[in-house]
């Protein structure tokens, strides 16, 4: 695959606080239901945000809508990454390039408002999370040697990882 003419989206999340950032084919995306259970069952925040489930696309959905891209631009940060900021820069920055269908997901609940209240404050900035949209993350960025472990208590390092559909 030639993927040459997205490396400068790469260099660009590196810049805006990004550990790392791959060009990746989107139909190594996984998406599976299992994600859309761990959201409804036992995630606080199920319901309660625009951006998350049961708002938030299917993982039937999702595998339809990755089924029309070919590239998707990989995010990895760490907790002092801005995640959300990238994948919405970088959204933008594609569109603007010529690339229309460019779409981002990012990392957890969208945080932007103290509330959240419909119809959404700031529709330019929110965007599901990967988990939101029912990816398996932790498959996903697995196959491109991206690291990433359960969380098994306070001292674990958290890896935070965003999406932008390129084309
Ligand atoms: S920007 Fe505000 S209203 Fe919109 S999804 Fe985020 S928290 Fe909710």
């Amino acid at each position: 695959m030639d993927t040459s003419k997205y490396q400068d989206y790469v260099k660009r999340a590196i810049r805006m606080g990004a550990k790392d950032a791959k060009i990746i084919p989107a139909d190594t995306i996984v998406a599976a239901q299992w994600v859309r259970e761990k959201c409804q069952f036992g995630c606080g925040g199920y319901g309660k945000n625009l951006t998350c489930p049961p708002h938030s696309p299917t993982p039937e959905e999702t595998k339809r809508v990755i089924g029309s891209y070919r590239y998707a631009l990989l995010i990895h940060g760490d907790e002092n990454t801005p995640i959300n900021k990238i994948v919405v820069r970088l959204e933008r920055r594609m569109f603007l390039d010529g690339y229309e269908k460019a779409f981002g997901m990012g990392a957890g609940p969208c945080f932007l408002c103290e509330e959240c209240t419909e119809p959404c404050k700031y529709p330019d900035e929110a965007r599901p999370s990967m988990e939101a949209c029912g990816i398996d993350v932790f498959s996903t960025v697995k196959a491109h040697g991206f690291p990433i472990e359960v969380l098994k208590d306070q001292n674990c390092k958290p890896n935070y990882y965003g999406l932008v559909l390129i084309d």
